[in-house]
């Protein structure tokens, strides 16, 4: 056994102890806000992490409200005695995992989503290429509109939130260069994600033209991976350090000014790489060096000097803060100066735009129901600014938010940040 492979993985003690119980964060938890139960709120799933720390059997209630957590960190931003909850709840999925005997089925799709489907390129461009039949035939509207979508109870709920295909996928541009704009002044690499790879392609493609309008030539490294962010939240870390690993080595020795993501989720994860490997004797200096260079691309444009050649937007937009960006990296102003720098665009505040959507990875499949109460809520504070445009930083929120607009919105467009700044871009004669 390497050292890297010893299970560190569970809540630690000194973790634990930093919670003094206060109950300062109950307000900031969409669970607890929803459900009004204690065990569902953080304070209530720390006080049960300690009880298993101090011997309790993980028992399937322990599991239940663990596994209900949206992991989004809201109670980390509210609570004064900096109790890191991302990391313990992190840590006690991870435990939940290593002691967990699963059925065959499970097993098998576990395995199959985790370690084949979200590492390869070939099955998720085959994964993107039926859904795309699927919505280009005609199928999906028949299965929406005819209200079979509703007979399938559960599964016609997540139907709605089931994202696009987008052909031509972006893994075409893997391994390409782009060049800078005028002057390069910025030599950057971009995580195209997985996903996201067919189902944000043309996200992926306006991040890459705004970050060449802003003198950076942008390498898509080719051996780039998966982040690793859902097996993390999952508690498959032994997983998700092979692919941290596989990403270190893909751009860490590149010369690159800075690693780009413009997908919040995957971003906090990159840059908590120094954590995951913290024990691995060769890996762990590296993923120091590639935390260090890793930014959200708001954060990124928001630490340059901006190419201001902005055309004008002339409509009304708000933002939601994605969990990851503003709870797990506390980068909340960027995004929203970046969107107050382009000409005609009215920003508008909603309230509580910090609290999570419902999104958080797959939380929105695996728990429809509550995920739909939150993002219901989150569309009545959405509607108060009667805004044209909602905008965010990570595609997970983009589909949450799509699904909210067409259940409760009227009609509002969903962006990414930067799809706002490249249409500006691209509208400045
Ligand atoms: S997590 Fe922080 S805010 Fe919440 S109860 Fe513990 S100490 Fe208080
Ligand atoms: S991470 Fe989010 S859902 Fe989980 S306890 Fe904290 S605020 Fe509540």
């Amino acid at each position: 056994m390497v050292t890297s492979e010893i299970n560190f993985d569970k809540p630690q003690q000194v973790d634990l102890d930093r919670c003094v119980h206060c109950g300062l964060c109950l307000n900031a938890c969409p669970t607890y806000r929803e459900l009004g139960v204690e065990m569902d709120s953080p304070r209530g799933r720390i006080y049960q992490m300690v009880q298993v720390a101090n011997g309790a059997p993980i028992t399937e209630s322990y599991k239940e409200h663990i596994d209900l957590c949206l992991a989004c960190r809201g109670c980390e931003s509210a609570c004064p005695s900096g109790v890191q909850y991302g990391r313990l709840i992190e840590a006690a999925r991870s435990e939940i995992e290593t002691t967990t005997e699963r059925g065959w089925l499970a097993r098998t799709v576990r395995n199959f989503v985790f370690k084949k489907l979200l590492p390869s390129p070939a099955l998720l461009t085959a994964a993107g290429a039926s859904l795309w039949m699927y919505q280009v035939s005609g199928l999906q509207r028949l299965v929406r509109a005819s209200g079979i979508a509703a007979l399938l109870g559960p599964l016609g709920a997540r139907e709605a939130l089931a994202p696009a295909a987008e052909i031509p996928f972006f893994f075409r541009e893997i391994g390409k260069t782009f060049p800078a704009e005028g002057k390069r002044k910025y030599r950057v690499a971009f995580m195209a994600g997985c996903i996201a790879n067919i189902s944000f392609a043309r996200l992926n493609e306006a991040t890459v033209r705004v970050l060449q309008k802003n003198g950076c030539e942008v390498v898509i490294p080719v051996n780039q991976t998966c982040c690793g962010a859902l097996h993390v939240h999952a508690g498959i870390r032994d997983e998700a350090r092979k692919l941290a690993r596989r990403n270190i080595d893909a751009v860490v020795d590149g010369g690159f000014d800075a690693i780009i993501t413009n997908a919040a989720g995957c971003g906090s994860t990159l840059k908590e790489y120094d954590e995951l490997l913290e024990h691995d004797p060769v890996y762990a200096e590296r993923a120091r060096t590639f935390k260090s260079l890793m930014k959200d691309v708001t954060e990124f444009l928001g630490s340059i000097e901006l190419n201001r050649e902005l055309g004008t937007i002339d409509a009304t937009v708000t933002y939601q803060d994605s969990c990851h960006l503003a709870h797990g990296q506390k980068i909340r102003k960027a995004p929203r100066e970046l969107l107050k720098a382009v000409p005609g665009l009215k920003f508008r505040e909603m309230p509580l735009s910090d609290i999570c959507c419902g999104s958080a990875g797959i939380y929105n499949v695996l728990h429809t129901a509550l995920s739909m109460d939150i993002l219901e809520k989150k569309m009545g504070n959405v509607n108060l600014t009667k805004a044209e445009i909602i905008t965010t930083s990570n595609p997970g929120c983009m589909i949450q938010l799509q699904a909210g607009v067409r259940k409760w919105g009227h009609g509002e467009r969903v962006a990414h940040v930067v799809e706002i700044l490249d249409e500006a871009y691209r509208s400045k004669i």
